[in-house]
């Protein structure tokens, strides 16, 4: 714990803590000291962890990466959090996000953006971590913290491990609460953990996960000893590979290391199935009017009474609303609840909601179609490695694209795995995506740490 306590101190440039904790780090690691001398190590003990600023701490600020709840200190600690503490973990701070994680980059923190420690050969451009749990993934990929929460509402967990060379999963909806969870898009976000090794991830995921009478969308379904899992191979297992994933625009050292990947599964016994997700292409536009139409119902709250920053001297209620609100949340955030609140109106919500919900359910179906002829998809994680930082902020439809191989998973509640599989060229990393069946996830363990 000092040792990463000191790490973090002097990589502060790279911007990944929103908030370091170090006495708390310090008292807790000291206690976990004394069950390990008394023989009393739990599954976690004194492993320290970083917590996406998204989870509420208690006593401890939790800010959403958001001017408009900069000041918040919870009551109460999330559910997902507490089952680390539970289980002998460390808090070394509270780690930076997109701002209520809508972001791709880690751009959108009213903290400034989090800088990766990757820089490509011969260059000096600062690059983004991913987002949007940027701050979790560039404090795994520079050691400031050993494995560290995150959220993925449509590929938060694994856009950040695929460009920082980092290993995450997003659980199946459902397997992880989301009690004391900033709320972004109920029906989409999942907890999961970003850490080095697929074995770490397993270890993690074991420790967060638990069906949670606070959340009724947690799945009360045991959670198996995934580390035990690990090395059972890949033979005879069917990998699918998806025919609308070889999309015109993806780098050719994704499309390359994507072929890598099938190659390495099918030397060690994987049979190989091509399969078919036709919706695939609806993905996309489904997800950017469900998951800002949820944005906008679950930002509502932050009216500057009852939560989040208030305006001064509000000249009556409407001013108080729209100057707390506008003063509150930066571009992006704003941009969704526009959007939500437009997709959402009389007149509009059954031309695109409603038409977007229906479009969710045949994706879904793709899955279980799919499911029939192969265990595990194996597909890209991103359509090109880590950008610079600046590079697609202005355009925010480019930034939308760079989600087009994770949100199906979202869309469908399914769990999927983001390995390391190797660098490109200038020796930047690119991952690797495994979806699998719901609550399969330690066969996605299994996978994963067959292509490691
Ligand atoms: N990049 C996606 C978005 O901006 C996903 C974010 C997330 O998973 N939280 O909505």
């Amino acid at each position: 714990t000092q040792g990463f306590l000191k790490a973090m101190e002097e990589a502060r440039v790279l911007n990944a803590y929103i908030t370091e904790t170090p006495e708390i780090a310090l008292a807790m690691a000291d206690a976990s000291d004394k069950r390990i001398a008394a023989g009393e190590a739990r599954p976690m003990e004194g492993l320290p962890v970083g917590i996406k600023d998204l989870y509420c701490t208690k006593g401890v600020k939790t800010t959403a990466a958001s001017k408009i709840i900069a000041d918040y200190v919870p009551q109460y600690e999330s559910t997902v959090s507490q089952n680390l503490w539970d289980n002998g973990a460390v808090m070394l701070g509270k780690l930076s996000c997109d701002e209520f994680a809508m972001g791709s980059s880690n751009e959108t923190s009213a903290f400034g953006p989090v800088i990766s420690p990757w820089r490509a050969k011969g260059s000096t451009a600062q690059l983004v971590p991913g987002g949007s749990s940027g701050g979790s993934s560039c404090a795994v990929a520079a050691r400031l913290a050993l494995g560290a929460t995150a959220s993925d509402t449509g590929g938060s967990i694994r856009t950040p491990a695929a460009v920082t060379g980092t290993t995450g999963i997003k659980p199946t909806y459902g397997r992880c609460s989301r009690y004391g969870i900033v709320a972004f898009a109920s029906s989409l976000d999942q907890a999961g953990p970003i850490s080095s090794t697929v074995r770490d991830c397993a270890i993690m995921l074991k420790a967060m996960a638990s069906v949670d009478p606070k959340d009724s969308t947690s799945v009360d379904i045991p959670v198996p000893d995934y580390e035990a899992g690990l090395e059972g191979g890949v033979k005879g297992l069917r990998i699918g590979i998806p025919k609308e994933y070889r999309l015109e625009g993806t780098a050719p050292e994704i499309t390359a290391i994507w072929e890598k990947g099938v190659e390495w599964l099918k030397a060690q016994g994987a049979e190989i199935v091509d399969i078919s997700l036709p919706h695939t292409k609806y993905a996309l536009p489904t997800y950017y009017i469900i998951a800002p139409a949820e944005c906008s119902s679950n930002l509502a709250r932050y009216d500057g009474v009852r939560y989040g920053h208030r305006a001064a001297d509000p000249k009556d209620l409407i001013d108080l609303y729209e100057r707390s609100r506008g003063e509150g949340f930066g571009a992006e955030v704003r941009r969704r609840i526009l959007i939500g609140t437009y997709v959402l109106s009389a007149g509009y919500y059954d031309a695109y909601y409603l038409r977007a919900q229906k479009v969710r359910a045949l994706i879904a179906r793709d899955f279980t179609e799919a499911y029939k002829k192969c265990d595990v998809i194996l597909t890209p994680a991103t359509p090109a490695p880590a950008f610079a930082i600046g590079e697609k902020v202005a355009d925010p439809i480019t930034m939308y694209l760079y989600d087009v191989f994770t949100v199906t998973v979202n869309l469908a509640g399914l769990p999927s795995l983001v390995v390391p599989a190797g660098v490109n060229d200038a020796g930047l990393p690119l991952g690797l995506q495994l979806i699998g069946k719901a609550f399969d996830e330690a066969t996605l363990f299994r996978a994963g740490r067959a292509l490691e």
